[in-house]
């Protein structure tokens, strides 16, 4: 559920008309709405209700990747959830955004040397290492610095999540986490080494799950594994389950499973685990909590349908060109009247394309369109192609709101690059 609906006859975020984001920041923007990351946290946690270990609830660590801006991290950090990061940049973010560092998850396959200290330093609650390499690196570090890593293993359940190839991450063939076969050894090799403290197992298998049966098998091996390792001796206190359910897109397709419907999945897969469970949501926290307002520049004849071109493109919102992911399009001030378009970008590739032959609210030059679920994977994944200035952001909180990253100047953009005087200089080669 989402806090993004018609009064008027005109869209709102919460009590805000869109219009007057528009109006006064200019197009395109993304707009993210505060009470709907509230009430998504709200409804997670009631779905993990019953979950507690030692008196304490699940650690609710939110995938910074999903949307690392100030404001959102900042309600988040305000709801006591921790954070899931996976650069040293994010786990930056998050501790500025007031999130404590016993709070923080650090995953990647990629990690730094120099982010593990930046890690250990913030103390943060666990690494989740995705090879023994990185567990041998991470020790070495950290014994450097005088310091305890409290580390977990990803493991690779090889569990095909049904998602997009491109957000699968559990299948053997996937560059994630360590093989579950090998993974007793692994752990009996990193129990030896210096500077780490392991205490945990750590399991994501994908992004925009659509069911919960490859994730309840996935949780099931993790179970068995917890069961040998604490055979063999190992203090297995922590398990973090990812993050990964889906959110709505297409409201003509079957809704994701609920929440609910996950949490009772969780208590069943993970009954009698005895260990204090983390989760790392992303996109359901803040996917329905955003939208990129964009503006028509020209509709032009097509020879299936007309093209709406419109001021957003791939690199402001990349998930259709990188994923075929589908957006929900809406007009700000829909007429009533319905027509079929394809939606592009300003963009020099065929690939900007939002959407074609869709059947949507029809729309003229100069009228306003939002996308819809655009607050996950989306401002965070935007570029400067075509030298296009990144797109601001505006958060909405009942019938305030605020701009909360600036539009990019293009002149930056320009200054960013420097000319060394001998490029001007240098004779051509022919
Ligand atoms: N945790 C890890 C390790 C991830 O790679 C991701 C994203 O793919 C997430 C959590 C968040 O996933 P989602 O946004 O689908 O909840």
């Amino acid at each position: 559920m989402d806090h993004f609906d018609l009064h008027d006859g005109a869209l709102h975020a919460e009590q805000v008309p869109l219009d007057a984001i528009a109006d006064a920041v200019g197009t395109p923007v993304y707009v993210y709405s505060a009470a709907t990351i509230r009430r998504h946290v709200r409804v997670f946690r009631e779905a993990l209700a019953g979950l507690e270990h030692d008196g304490q609830a699940p650690l609710v660590a939110f995938a910074v990747k999903a949307n690392p801006n100030a404001a959102v991290l900042s309600v988040l950090a305000g709801l006591g959830c921790g954070a899931d990061v996976v650069s040293g940049g994010e786990l930056m973010r998050a501790r500025a955004a007031g999130i404590p560092g016993e709070k923080i998850v650090f995953s990647g396959v990629g990690k730094t040397a120099d982010e593990m200290a930046l890690a250990l330093r913030e103390g943060i609650g666990q690494f989740n290492l995705e090879s023994e390499e990185e567990a041998r690196t991470l020790s070495k570090v950290a014994a450097d610095l005088g310091l305890t890593a409290r580390v977990a293993f990803r493991v690779n359940p090889d569990v095909d999540a049904g998602t997009h190839a491109k957000i699968s991450t559990g299948r053997s063939e996937n560059k994630f986490g360590i093989a579950y076969d090998l993974a007793p050894d692994a752990y009996a090799r990193a129990a030896a080494l210096p500077g780490l403290v392991v205490q945990g197992v750590a399991v994501h298998i994908g992004s925009q799950l659509t069911d919960l049966g490859p994730l309840e098998t996935a949780f099931g091996r993790i179970g068995a594994l917890i069961a040998t390792l604490r055979a063999a001796g190992h203090d297995i206190r922590t398990a973090d389950l990812g993050g990964g359910l889906g959110v709505p897109y297409d409201p003509t397709k079957p809704a994701p499973p609920a929440p609910s419907a996950y949490g009772e999945m969780v208590r069943r897969a993970t009954a009698g685990w005895n260990v204090r469970l983390m989760f790392e949501p992303g996109r359901l926290i803040v996917g329905n909590a955003g939208v990129l307002l964009t503006s028509v520049i020209r509709v032009k004849p097509g020879a299936q349908a007309p093209f709406v071109i419109v001021d957003a493109a791939m690199n402001d919102l990349m998930r259709p060109a990188l994923y075929d992911a589908w957006h929900d399009i809406r007009a700000v001030r829909p007429s009533g009247e319905r027509f079929v378009a394809n939606v592009v970008g300003p963009v020099c590739e065929t690939g900007d394309t939002f959407a074609m032959q869709r059947s949507m609210d029809r729309v003229d030059e100069g009228e306003r369109v939002v996308f819809m679920t655009a607050g996950a994977y989306a401002a965070t994944m935007a570029s400067t192609y075509n030298s296009r200035a990144l797109t601001p952001e505006v958060l909405v909180s009942g019938d305030r709101w605020a701009v909360v990253r600036k539009r990019q100047k293009i002149e930056a953009l320009i200054a960013a690059d420097s000319v060394p005087a001998w490029a001007l200089n240098e004779p051509t080669e022919d």
